[in-house]
């Protein structure tokens, strides 16, 4: 179905559930606005004039303000100057740095399963993407699996937790796992955080704080999973002047520089330390509940996540071994719409066959909804 290069996963799911009626539980984006401070922020920009392109590297008061947030957050100390670039999302931040790094022939590691964007700008790069697989149900990240992958032929570590779309947070062994392949290949670590504060158990290590890390990361986030505006657009990469300087050299000829108004309204959302992306998981983590036990009584076998908005099921008990058929099937039959795991593989591997991304960050009583017509399908 949706693996083909030019359409991705999302816009086919989110297209197939306007058209069905079904509920979109595939492509992750809220059903509510995030806070109404940081919209009336952006607001009062656009009516005081700020309408024009935004410096290259952004905005000074938002550079500032990552810098705070990456200080306070973790204890990684940035030159707003030349160690933040902000971008057009966590996409546009990701894509810059691959295409500023690698060059045709390079290989790129990867967590696999991952998410679409990563092999799709390594190929546009000419890199080799190499994946690093993650078996279920633990997608525990394996020494020998690194050791199988990273070599010196490697660019670049792509890392991403909270993962999309295991939702797994990877703990300090796993990091340093990565981190010491990285050190010992003198490979960059390009690494996806925009998840950082959506964690239900355990807590959110930037790969850029472990041993000789700093020097060699790449640290991407945006504003729109952890404040709820996914349509904004909003993202920033840090690091090292020198790396941070190739980002913003490839960024300055994708987009050069915009949202303007946006970049003014997200200091006002870092500025408040936290505090509403940790209100935000908390609301999460009862959703995550709601959607797993309702899932477990649909008779799907439920994965644990531990951050991130999505969670993945095994569609086996119910009689399934092909997530793909069924994801075409349960808008249609059962008015929900999901994602199958394999879209995110890099070839339909065994191991994700019966697995299904669910996103849950859904009003609960839409969850409810959506549960009451899997239970009703099954039926
Ligand atoms: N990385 C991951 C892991 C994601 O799930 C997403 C989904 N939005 C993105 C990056 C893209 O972030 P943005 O919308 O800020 O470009
Ligand atoms: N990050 C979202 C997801 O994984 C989708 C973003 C997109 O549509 N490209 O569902």
């Amino acid at each position: 179905m949706a693996e083909s290069a030019d359409t991705t996963i999302f816009t086919t799911m989110t297209a197939l559930a306007e058209k069905t009626g079904a509920i979109n539980l595939g492509q992750g984006f809220p059903d509510e606005d995030g806070p109404k401070l940081v919209i009336d922020a952006a607001v009062e920009a656009l009516r005081s004039g700020h309408n024009q392109y935004a410096p290259l590297p952004g905005i000074p008061a938002l550079r500032v303000a990552v810098a705070r947030h990456q200080r306070l957050m973790y204890g990684i100390e940035l030159d707003p100057d030349t160690q933040v670039q902000v971008t057009f999302g966590a996409t546009e931040a990701l894509a810059s740095a691959l295409l500023a790094l690698v060059r045709p022939g390079d290989e790129v590691a990867m967590l696999d399963p991952s998410y679409d964007s990563y092999a799709a700008v390594v190929a546009l790069a000419g890199g080799v993407p190499r994946p690093i697989p993650l078996a279920p149900p633990g997608w525990r990240v394996e020494a020998a699996a690194v050791e199988a992958v990273v070599s010196d032929r490697t660019r670049v570590l792509l890392v991403n937790s909270p993962h999309n779309p295991t939702g797994r947070v990877l703990d300090a062994g796993e990091l340093d796992v990565l981190a010491g392949a990285c050190r010992r290949h003198d490979v960059i670590a390009l690494t996806d955080e925009v998840y950082e504060h959506l964690i239900y158990d355990g807590e959110h290590i930037p790969i850029a704080t472990r041993d000789g890390m700093a020097e060699r990361t790449i640290t991407v986030s945006s504003l729109g999973k952890t404040h709820s505006f996914t349509g904004w657009k909003i993202g920033w990469a840090t690091g090292p002047a020198e790396l941070v300087s190739a980002v913003r050299g490839v960024k300055q000829f994708l987009t050069f520089a915009g949202g303007t108004p946006l970049q003014h309204a997200a200091v006002v959302a870092l500025d408040d330390a936290g505090e509403e992306p940790r209100k935000l998981a908390r609301s999460l983590a009862e959703k995550r509940d709601l959607l797993a036990e309702g899932l477990a009584a649909a008779g799907f076998e439920v994965l644990h996540s531990s951050g991130t908005y999505f969670l993945t099921a095994d569609a086996r008990p119910l009689g399934f071994d092909d997530a793909v058929a069924l994801c075409e099937r349960l808008p249609l039959e059962a008015g929900v719409v999901a994602i199958p795991i394999s879209a995110f593989t890099a070839e339909p591997a065994e191991r994700v066959r019966p697995l299904v991304r669910f996103a849950f960050c859904k009003r609960r009583e839409v969850l409810e909804d959506a549960v009451s017509r899997l239970k009703a399908w099954r039926a």
